[in-house]
């Protein structure tokens, strides 16, 4: 049993190699080297705790998970995929870090990135809509952080609003990998495109186990998951498509009173946009919200469509200033 009862804590790291590699270092971290501070949020099986390195003083958000909890609703299946998906995608600004892993008779703990900013959603409703330079940098950098992700063989599969963070300067960090899928990684193949199966190539063992299980937010769902029960890369360029049109619109484009409902707009394609809706960003989120994903708009036509004129793409991204909301 992979959580079998370990009595003391110890500690995982993640550090990056002189390959540029990330590799996994016993520490002895433990509970007793953080102090924990303030409650940041509560999940279905965990809570989140601001958490201070006694040694360092830096601060840090510990995810704390029940065991018990975990096994009793048989979710370490997740757990253990938002872990690995977490170590696979350390070396990147756009995606919360993982730093230390450890675990307790009682609980798993996950040392991360502390967002102060909050969920971009939460940011979203407190100002009702963003305007387009706004929408332009936090869809820019969520893309950028897509297209890392993608490139080390992580599909998110659950993007929404909620589950992009905002760090302190404001600067997006997506989280919540529970429900990823993990492509196999072979260092040849840097796929830029995205990627469609042709069959249903992407389905593994632990897919099949629940094919039939719906993966992910009713509004932000794909229409191949919903047809197909399968997921590829541009599932979550799909997604993306919503968000940008949410940011803009202060809503999602498919939403209805219960999800069967949604569900059917979604594969209808049925949405419209609110007047004054920019037409730029009309035609980009026209070109992502494509039912068929092999004519989706790939990662780098968006990166290049007219919406994001003016964006420096890359490392320069990153150490912009996040524009004032409006
Ligand atoms: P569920 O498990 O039900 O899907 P969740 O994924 O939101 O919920 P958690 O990841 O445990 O669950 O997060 C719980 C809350 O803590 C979230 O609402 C989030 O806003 C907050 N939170 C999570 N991670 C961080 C972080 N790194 N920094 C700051 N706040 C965080």
């Amino acid at each position: 049993d992979e959580w079998e009862e370990k009595g003391a804590a110890v500690g995982v790291r993640q550090e990056i190699d002189a390959n540029g590699r990330p590799v996994l270092r016993s520490v002895s971290k433990g509970v007793k080297d953080f102090n924990f501070g303030r409650t940041l949020g509560e999940g279905s099986y965990s809570t989140v705790m601001a958490a201070t390195d006694r040694k360092t003083n830096r601060e840090y958000a510990m995810k704390v998970l029940s065991k018990h909890h975990i096994i009793k609703e048989k979710k370490v299946k997740y757990v253990t995929i938002e872990k690995d998906a977490l170590n696979r995608l350390t070396d990147h600004p756009g995606v919360v870090r993982l730093y230390y892993t450890f675990q307790d008779q009682r609980s798993l703990y996950y040392v991360l990135d502390l967002c102060t900013g909050g969920e971009l959603l939460g940011v979203l409703k407190r100002m009702t809509t963003f305007d387009e330079e706004c929408a332009r940098f936090y869809g820019a950098q969520i893309l950028d952080t897509i297209d890392f992700m993608h490139g080390r063989g992580v599909i998110h599969r659950d993007l929404k609003p909620e589950n992009v963070l905002l760090d302190g300067q404001m600067h997006v960090k997506i989280t919540d990998f529970g429900t990823a899928k993990l492509l196999d990684v072979t260092p040849k193949k840097q796929a830029t495109s995205n990627d469609v199966p042709s069959t249903g190539n992407l389905l593994d063992g632990s897919e099949e186990s629940r094919a039939n299980s719906f993966v992910g937010t009713a509004e932000y769902v794909s229409p191949e998951l919903l047809k197909d029960k399968n997921a590829c890369k541009a599932s979550d360029l799909w997604a993306f498509g919503c968000i940008i049109y949410q940011l803009l619109a202060g809503r999602p484009p498919f939403k209805a009173g219960n999800e069967y409902l949604t569900f059917q707009k979604i594969i209808a394609l049925n949405y419209e946009f609110p007047k004054g809706f920019p037409e730029v960003a009309k035609d980009l989120v026209e070109r992502l919200l494509v039912l068929d994903p092999a004519r989706r708009l790939t990662i780098d036509h968006a990166r290049n469509h007219e919406f994001f004129d003016g964006i420096r793409w890359g490392h320069g991204l990153w150490k912009q200033k996040a524009p004032k909301l409006k």
